[in-house]
């Protein structure tokens, strides 16, 4: 269970994130949406210890472990996968050889070669990346929809069990976008990880079907809902469904 207890994030003196509360527990799918710069990227990146973002006060603890005395490798090891807005290219280093090499960490040996590639391959057919773009950089000079399919193949590859997806719908075109959905859906429905995922895209929560939604407003979750709270924002907008300025008069 991952638990954010009354958060304060700033970035280079300024407050992003002020008493931030969330709670995911094992399995559950929760949605976080808001307005542009609301602050939810930078939550992400605190979850990941992002050293940019500096948390002054409140607990980030998943599975009775402080993630704030943890580096991102650590938070890693704990099974933590995320998928961040806008993937980070790697030159010199190849989605093989990152994906052996954590793979070894996790301390999975007994992945012969031969495997390895078999595994690979599949992925790659299942979310139609070309097979030479195992051997190539990470992420380097690909489009953005084939960096998101890329990671999607690393998250496979590395079975996580808590995954923040942060807009991973940007960059993909409608039918890149359903395919992953479902190959998300289809990751849960085997492994039954928690999921964080941030979006502005319907097609996606229709496909999820989130358990829970939350709408990130003045620093802080602000309202927290079902699937219909989604399909509200999704038809009237943030201020059109009244639900920032609502809540806000605590209504
Ligand atoms: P969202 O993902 O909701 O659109 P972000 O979390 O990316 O919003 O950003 C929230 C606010 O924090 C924005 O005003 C953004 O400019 C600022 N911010 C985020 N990261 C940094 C950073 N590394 N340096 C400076 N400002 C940042
Ligand atoms: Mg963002």
């Amino acid at each position: 269970m991952l638990k954010i207890e009354n958060l304060v994030v700033k970035v280079l003196e300024k407050t992003i994130l002020e008493n931030f509360n969330l709670e995911i527990h094992s399995g559950e799918i929760h949605a976080l949406m808001g307005q542009n710069g609301a602050g939810k990227s930078t939550i992400t990146k605190v979850l990941l210890r992002d050293t940019n973002y500096e948390v002054s006060k409140g607990k980030l603890i998943l599975d009775d472990k402080d993630l704030l005395q943890m580096n991102t490798t650590d938070v890693a090891r704990c099974g933590v996968f995320l998928i961040s807005q806008n993937p980070v290219e790697i030159k010199g280093v190849t989605n093989a050889e990152m994906l052996r090499t954590s793979l070894i960490d996790q301390g999975k040996n007994e992945l012969n070669i031969l495997e390895f590639n078999r595994k690979m391959i599949s992925y790659c057919e299942k979310l139609g990346i070309p097979k030479d773009f195992i051997h190539r950089d990470i992420n380097y000079n690909m489009s953005g929809g084939e960096k998101k399919k890329m990671e999607l193949l690393h998250l496979w590859m590395l079975e996580p069990k808590f995954i923040i997806l942060d807009e991973i719908d940007s960059g993909l075109d409608v039918d890149s976008l359903k395919l992953v959905a479902n190959s998300l859906k289809e990751y849960y429905e085997l492994y039954k990880p928690s999921i964080l995922i941030i979006t502005h895209q319907k097609a996606l929560v229709d496909i999820l079907k989130p358990n829970y939604v939350h709408i990130l407003n003045q620093k802080k979750i602000e309202v927290t809902g079902d699937i219909n709270l989604a399909e509200k924002i999704f038809k009237e907008g943030f201020s059109g469904a009244s639900i920032i300025d609502k809540s806000d008069k605590g209504e």
